[in-house]
């Protein structure tokens, strides 16, 4: 069986939104947070062409989706998976995650998570939410990480087949390898 509903876009869209919104370092450079304009309109090139207007169209867009990020980044950081999946419960609760498919006539019809709390960002972040829980069940509770790369505190969330990622970005897997070989190259 083939679960149709879009894991690794949606895992993509959490990770961005946790490093837009909150302030980390990245290649050795404190990447500050945005102000909530800013990651509103970072934020909404991400999304389809529907959720980025209704995104635009709701006036707490900007504290609500800071707050989600705030939320995301404590679950995917969690110290132990029982926490992880007691935030991600709590977080499919607050936002009203239902399971629905699209009325499409054209099909073909994909399973959504959205939230039913009301605003676009609950919309949004039921789905996120119901994301991490189906990692958590599908691939394993150990798949949420912060950055191996000296001076990068940046989350990932990896889907790999062998788990094994550890960096946030290319940049940070090329950086890290550079490291290793110097490391290396003084160590023989
Ligand atoms: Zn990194």
């Amino acid at each position: 069986m083939k679960i149709a509903c879009n894991v690794t876009g949606q895992a993509a869209l959490i990770a961005e939104l946790v490093n837009l919104a909150t302030p980390h370092r990245q290649g050795g450079a404190v990447v500050g947070r945005l102000a909530h304009e800013e990651l509103v309109g970072a934020f909404a090139t991400k999304l389809d062409a529907n959720a980025r207007t209704a995104l635009h169209a709701d006036p707490s867009a900007g504290p609500r989706l800071a707050e989600l990020a705030t939320e995301l980044r404590r679950a995917l950081l969690a110290a132990d998976p029982s926490i992880t999946a007691r935030h991600v419960n709590a977080m499919i609760r607050k936002y009203g995650a239902q399971p629905y498919l699209p009325e499409d006539a054209n099909g073909p019809f994909h399973l959504s998570f959205h939230g039913t709390a009301g605003s676009a960002v609950d919309t949004l972040a039921g789905g996120l939410a119901t994301t991490l829980a189906l990692i958590m069940d599908g691939y394993g509770p150990d798949r949420f990480g912060e950055c191996r790369a000296h001076h990068c505190d940046a989350v990932y969330i990896d889907l790999t087949r062998n788990n094994s990622r550890r960096y946030c970005s290319m940049a940070c897997t090329s950086r890290a390898k550079t490291a290793a070989y110097r490391t290396r190259r003084h160590t023989i």
